[in-house]
C-alpha cells in the first residue's frame, strides 16, 4: 500500500459513506474512512455504524486500536474475558495483536470512532466468526 497520511492540513467533508467488504462481521456495516494512512506508524481511522446485533469476527491489529463509542450500546469482548457493554464516550484501547470482537448490542444500533496504526501493510488481522454471544 502506498498512501500515507497527508503531508498537509486537509478535510475530508462529511459523507462517502461505503458497505464494509464481506466476511468480516455477521452483517454488513456502514463506514467512512476519515484517514488512511498505509505506511509503518501511519494512523487509519474509519467512523462505523452498526445495526443491531452486527458484531465483527475476532481479530486483533498490529499496533492496537482506540474505539471511541459515539452513539448507542456496542459491545466489545477480549478473548477470555467477559463481554463489556460500551455506551456514547466510553473509550476503549485494544493492546496490539489482542484478540477481540466489538459490535452492536442486539437491542441498539452502535456507532463508534475507530483509529489505528499500519504495520507492514495493514492493521488489522482477521480470525474465525464469533460463536457465542450475549
Ligand atoms: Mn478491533
Amino acid at each position: 500500500m502506498n498512501r500515507s497520511n497527508p503531508a498537509s492540513m486537509t478535510i475530508r467533508r462529511a459523507g462517502g459513506a461505503a458497505l464494509s467488504p464481506a466476511g468480516i462481521s455477521s452483517t454488513p456495516f456502514w463506514f467512512e474512512n476519515l484517514l488512511d494512512g498505509g505506511g509503518d506508524g501511519d494512523l487509519a481511522a474509519i467512523r462505523a455504524d452498526l445495526a443491531p446485533g452486527t458484531i465483527t469476527k475476532w481479530h486483533s491489529h498490529p499496533r492496537g486500536q482506540l474505539l471511541y463509542a459515539l452513539s448507542g450500546v456496542g459491545l466489545a469482548q477480549v478473548c477470555g474475558g467477559e463481554v463489556n457493554e460500551l455506551r456514547a464516550g466510553d473509550a476503549v484501547w485494544f493492546a496490539p495483536g489482542e484478540k477481540h470482537w466489538h459490535g452492536a448490542s442486539p437491542h441498539g444500533t452502535f456507532a463508534y470512532l475507530s483509529v489505528q496504526l499500519w504495520q507492514d501493510g495493514r492493521n488489522v488481522d482477521w480470525l474465525e466468526q464469533v460463536e457465542q454471544r450475549r
